[in-house]
């Protein structure tokens, strides 16, 4: 399926204000670390997000994007 969040790994300080903020709690810290040696958040149940953007309003250095599933009309 297609990504719902998308974050610009070398970008994230490990802060972990986008873990705590989900409410679907599907962020976590991964166990590697980006270029600057923070071990940046990730996402790797994408079917659970629910696309509501908290994490990218939270998130201070602006590393996370979020998708919305199109919704296809279906003809009457
Ligand atoms: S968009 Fe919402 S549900 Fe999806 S990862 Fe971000 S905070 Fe969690
Ligand atoms: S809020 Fe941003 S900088 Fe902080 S852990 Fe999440 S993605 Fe990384």
């Amino acid at each position: 399926m297609e990504k719902r969040v998308v974050f610009n790994e070398n970008g994230c300080k490990s802060c972990g204000l986008c873990v705590q903020v989900c409410p679907a709690n599907v962020i976590f810290l991964a166990d590697y670390l980006n270029g600057k040696g923070y071990r940046p958040a990730a996402v790797t149940k994408q079917e659970k997000c629910i696309s509501c953007g908290k994490c990218a309003q939270l998130c201070p250095d602006s590393v996370i994007s979020v998708y919305r599933p199109v919704k296809v009309m279906q003809p009457v």
